[in-house]
């Protein structure tokens, strides 16, 4: 049962059935499934949702999966909410608010996507799927792909933190390293797919994922009582979180849970590669392709992303910003962070701590306003890469 209604492009409102499997329209926007609001206002109050499973399947309503017996699940999505009272008063905010997503069930939110991706493809009869990886995408497939009894190939850059080389493994997935960064993984899964038989999974390739990680907007109006924080900050790769939230943001407004105020959405990238920062400094709608990424962040690590105008367009309309931190800054966080909350966060999370540290200084962020940061994996998949 779903109130999904059909598949649009935002781009140039294309519609497509719900009923076929799609990548990218021909356009080259990316997808966004769509549904009837009226209706899921019908089925479903807010106070419904306390007697709900602690995982993101409590969004049902909001999702495009028709049958349960479909639903790929280890637990994800629902993750805690932790006030941060040391560090906000060490940066001078009242109020900082940490979504802890490495307590998802492979440690990061790619379990998010991957959940709902995987349910669809196991609903629309897929047997085989690929995927190209910075690091945690391919660790968190090979995991919901075993669950679903498919068969899973992921590409991963040679240098991709150990941790998820082999836990792709350890799930069996067919796991090959690529000389190279996640836009190459991209190119060979593009070439192979035909011939192979496989759906590709890319961010934003299909519209699945970006469902699931659109719970985290539904969790965090949901878990603040209905009221969004003033700013979030984002650490940005392909994007798909930020473009999420936003959508969540929206379909909540639509069927009356909250109202048109938005946080303003900040993106944060690494120093090493920022394509999107760069963007948004020089007024640009598309990302040029960033040269030579490099950075300790392996999920950051996203030379060229097919929804940077998504992006660029969510942080606008926002009135948010984008900055880049440099690892060095992001090493200095994970051990403020460590000390002053007990959480050991990833180096993408604490890239955003680098970030909301630079904006209150800046006065970009006022000591009054609320603030949203994520832990967006466990530092403990980054222990060869921080502490060799
Ligand atoms: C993938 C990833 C990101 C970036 O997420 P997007 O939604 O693709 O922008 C950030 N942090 C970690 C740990 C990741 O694995
Ligand atoms: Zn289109």
């Amino acid at each position: 049962m779903t109130f999904a209604t059909d598949i649009v492009c935002p781009r140039c409102r294309n519609k497509f059935s719900l009923a076929k499997v799609h990548s990218l329209c021909p356009c080259g926007s990316p997808l966004f499934v769509r549904y009837d609001a009226k209706k899921i206002r019908r089925a479903v109050k807010k106070s419904d949702l306390k007697n709900r499973p602690s995982d993101l399947w409590r969004y049902r309503e909001f999702l495009p999966l028709r049958a349960e017996k479909n639903r790929v699940s280890l637990g994800e999505g629902f993750t805690p909410l932790i006030e941060a009272k040391r560090l906000a008063a060490e940066l001078g905010i009242r109020k900082l608010w940490i979504k802890d997503e490495a307590q998802n069930p492979t440690g990061s939110f790619k379990d998010r996507g991957l959940s709902v991706a995987v349910s669809l493809a196991k609903e629309l009869g897929i047997k085989k799927v690929a995927i190209p990886s910075a690091g945690n995408a391919g660790g968190s497939l090979s995991a919901y792909a075993a669950r679903a009894g498919m068969e899973s190939h992921v590409f991963m850059p040679r240098d991709t933190p150990k941790a998820n080389q082999i836990e792709a493994a350890r799930y069996g997935a067919r796991l090959t390293l690529v000389e190279g960064l996640i836009n190459d993984c991209g190119k060979i899964i593009a070439e192979r797919k035909a011939a192979e038989g496989w759906f590709d999974l890319s961010t934003l390739k299909e519209p699945y994922r970006l469902e699931g990680k659109k719970t985290m907007g539904l969790e965090i109006a949901e878990q603040l009582g209905w009221k969004l924080p003033d700013v979030i900050i984002y650490p940005t790769g392909g994007g798909t979180g930020l473009i999420g939230m936003w959508k969540g943001f929206g379909e909540l407004e639509e069927i009356g849970w909250i109202g048109a105020r938005r946080p303003r959405m900040v993106s944060v990238q690494a120093d090493g590669c920022a394509p999107i920062v760069r963007a948004y400094n020089g007024g640009k709608e598309r990302a040029e392709p960033w040269v030579d990424a490099r950075t300790i962040a392996s999920g950051l690590r996203v030379p060229q992303a097919v929804a940077d105008f998504l992006m660029l367009g969510v942080i606008r309309a926002s009135k948010g910003t984008a900055l880049s931190v440099s690892d060095a800054e992001m090493v200095a966080e994970i051990d403020r962070v460590g000390r002053l909350e007990g959480l050991f966060f990833c180096p993408e999370g604490a890239a955003g701590v680098a970030a909301l540290s630079r904006l209150t200084g800046r006065g970009w962020i006022k000591p009054t306003e609320t603030v949203l940061i994520f832990n967006t994996a466990s530092g403990l998949k980054y222990i060869d890469a921080l502490f060799a």
